[in-house]
């Protein structure tokens, strides 16, 4: 996939912004605050119909300003389409595919395949289960519609059956209701961990031929989905937790809790790994993710950097710049020099300064 066309207007601190990326690399470089990220922020939104930093719509829409328009237009192998976001204080954000209108977000996912890499993609190594879960969803959602409405059922019946718990403590009686709930979350929540199993042994496969890519053979990295219980388990356990649930108020097994557990050598690399082993880690990782992309779709996703390769050193710069070469990406670096090391020549250069985006001819 590609993006041939985006125009923005009042997104962050964005004023309007008219652009034809090319096919290969498009860096944009500037001072610290000047719109970079905001910038890779606004595709990233009309790929997912959401921020990757945030969850509050209205505060992306720039100060003083009403209302924001996203427009990108996106060539794939199979279909060419167009994205329109628009996003108005006090309301509802309106998405639309080719003009339409669309009511949920699960007809957004895959007009516009993305991959982001950031700085915090580290968190996904170093962080708690939350950020990993994060991870899982963003990219099952994208690839999987089942998953993504599995996936919202699931909380909304989770939801209520935390409240439900919570109100068993004062009134005993309620307690007859629970099984209602139950089974549902049953459902659900097994479709999602199989799913989750699913993609994460495939992504185990592709990160481990990565890791062993970047590495030179040394380091083996083995990715292991970690729930709380086994799916078929998830009935029983539910039930015999019951008493817990309702002294807790809260439901103590399901997809909710699980996580991934990343080893290389067979040592956990969050506790055991050393700082190059865990950016290792998480850069196979998200290389692994395009793979599984062109895999699942036949689609080359778009490729968006936030200003990861100054992290990097020179062996890691180099494996992921020989990595996205054949894709469209969108780069972000701070200095003229950086961008002139990933530079092939001016046409994809931009200079981003105070919400205005300049190209460099
Ligand atoms: P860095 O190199 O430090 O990462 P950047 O160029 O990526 O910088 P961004 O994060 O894109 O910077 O932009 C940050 C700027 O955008 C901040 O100065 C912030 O005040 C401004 N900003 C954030 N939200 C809004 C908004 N809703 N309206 C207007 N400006 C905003
Ligand atoms: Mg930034």
């Amino acid at each position: 996939m590609e993006i041939v066309n985006i125009s923005l207007k009042g997104f962050r601190n964005l004023e309007e912004i008219q652009l034809e990326p090319v096919r290969g690399m498009n860096i944009f470089y500037g001072l610290n605050a000047q719109g970079k990220t905001n910038f890779l922020e606004s595709l990233y939104f009309c790929a997912t119909g959401r921020s990757m930093r945030m969850k509050i719509d209205n505060q992306l829409i720039g100060f003083q300003k009403e209302e924001s328009h996203l427009q990108v237009k996106v060539k794939g192998n199979f279909s060419e389409n167009r994205i329109d976001v628009h996003l108005k204080k006090d309301e509802k954000k309106g998405i639309a595919v080719n003009g339409l209108y669309i009511r949920k977000l699960g007809d957004l996912f895959g007009t516009l395949y993305t991959v982001i890499f950031s700085p915090d993609d580290l968190g996904l190594v170093k962080e708690g289960p939350t950020q990993r879960r994060r991870f899982l969803d963003m990219e099952l959602c994208q690839l999987d519609k089942v998953y993504y409405y599995n996936l919202q059922q699931y909380y909304k019946i989770l939801k209520q059956r935390n409240h439900l718990l919570k109100q068993i403590q004062k009134k005993p009686e309620l307690k007859e209701t629970l099984f209602l709930w139950d089974q549902q979350l049953v459902t659900y929540g097994k479709g999602i961990m199989t799913a989750r199993e699913v993609f994460l042994s495939r992504l185990d496969q592709i990160s481990h031929k990565k890791m062993e890519d970047l590495t030179g053979g040394v380091d083996s990295l083995k990715t292991i989905y970690k729930p709380n219980c086994h799916k078929n388990m998830l009935a029983e356990k539910m039930e015999k937790s019951i008493s817990k649930d309702i002294i807790l108020g809260s439901t103590q097994y399901g997809p909710h809790k699980d996580d991934i557990i990343f080893l290389i050598d067979d040592k956990e690399v969050k506790t055991f790994g050393s700082q190059g082993q865990q950016r290792s880690t998480a850069l196979a990782t998200k290389l692994a993710q395009i793979d599984l992309i062109q895999e699942e779709t036949g689609e080359d996703p778009v490729l968006l950097l936030d200003d990861v390769f100054s992290e990097l050193d020179e062996t890691r710069q180099q494996f992921l710049m020989n990595s996205i070469s054949s894709f469209q990406s969108f780069i972000t670096c701070t200095g003229i020099e950086d961008a002139m090391k990933t530079s092939v020549n001016n046409q994809n250069l931009f200079h981003v300064v105070k919400g205005n985006i300049i190209p460099q001819k």
